[in-house]
């Protein structure tokens, strides 16, 4: 069992330092709001005065803040982790913070010889409550290997996003796609509503349709991601129907901004000369329009 200072007591600290006192450890917290760190005291951890004061004798520090600034300021401001800090020490930020700021962290904290990794965590407070977060884990795989028993009283999975700086960039690819998406469905579901027809109809249509199920799984496999464009469903097809979608929208005064700027690349990708290809070319499109090297000739 390990000494953990664990900094960031709020919506989401709290249930995992909670889980982590239940596993079996030791905890030192800190948090500035001083009633989030008496409620941990009695539940058993030991309360701290500062961020130093939290990694005193730790082998573990654990930071969970609403924001990279926050993160380097518990690390290197006043009364910061380093001041006391061990250098055998492992710190896990598992903040979700900007993917650069991460990386320079590390990196500062590297060439002051001290270990860190980010381990961010997908799914909510509920899933924190219950000890079944998923961790998306950035570093090498001893450090993995080495924060695993805390990884596994704080959540249900692990999974080795590939190095350091990588769990925080699945995280950030995640919640992009799944925020996105929720914008989207709201345009969609509004749009039923607008337009007469049933939600629960829309929702039966769609659970078994690539609107419902996303693209990754079910039309790029056999088309984009096997580099294969010849038309399933062609572009111009897409585009036409997208455009028809939009003037609806248009005609019973529902905004749809997700669905008029997706109907940009679609525009984009026609123009290059991808009409008659199929839709998933929008992705190799975008690629190729954002400098990246073209994978399909
Ligand atoms: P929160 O606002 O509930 O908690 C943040 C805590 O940090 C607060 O208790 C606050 O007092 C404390 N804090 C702020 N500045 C501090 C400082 N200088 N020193 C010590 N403590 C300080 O936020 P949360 O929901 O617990 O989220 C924490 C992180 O987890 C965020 O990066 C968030 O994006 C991420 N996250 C949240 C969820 C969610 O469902 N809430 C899910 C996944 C990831």
């Amino acid at each position: 069992m390990s000494t953990i200072g664990f900094i960031g007591l709020g919506q989401m600290g709290s249930p995992m330092a909670l889980n982590l006192i239940k596993g079996g450890h030791s905890l030192r917290v800190f948090d500035i709001n001083t009633s989030a760190v008496e409620a941990l005291v009695e539940q058993g951890a030991t309360a701290a005065s500062s961020p130093a004061d939290a990694a005193l004798d730790a082998e573990f520090v654990v930071t969970m803040l609403p924001n990279g600034t926050l993160v380097k300021n518990v690390l290197f401001g006043e009364s910061g982790i380093v001041e006391s800090l061990d250098k055998n020490a492992l710190l896990i930020d598992m903040s979700t913070i900007h993917p650069f700021e991460t990386d320079a962290l590390i990196k500062q904290m590297s060439d002051r010889g001290f270990s860190m990794m980010e381990a961010p965590v997908g799914r909510t407070s509920d899933h924190a409550v219950k000890g079944e977060l998923l961790i998306l884990a950035g570093g090498t795989k001893a450090q993995i290997e080495r924060a695993q028993p805390l990884f596994d009283c704080m959540g249900s999975e692990t999974v080795d996003a590939g190095g350091a700086g990588k769990g925080i960039r699945v995280k950030i690819i995640n919640n992009y796609m799944s925020i996105a998406l929720n914008a989207l469905s709201a345009e969609a579901a509004t749009l039923s509503e607008a337009i007469g027809l049933e939600f629960e109809t829309a929702l039966e249509v769609m659970s078994g349709t690539p609107a419902g199920k996303g693209h990754f799984t079910t039309t790029w496999p056999g088309k984009v991601l096997a580099g294969d464009l010849s038309p399933a469903f062609m572009v111009d097809l897409a585009h036409k129907d997208l455009g028809i979608a939009l003037d609806l929208a248009n005609q019973v005064n529902v905004p749809v901004p997700c669905g008029a700027a997706s109907r940009e690349l679609y525009s984009i990708t026609r123009a290059a000369g991808r009409g008659r290809q199929d839709w998933t070319s929008v992705f190799e499109q975008l690629r190729v329009t954002s400098g990246l090297e073209a994978k399909i000739k």
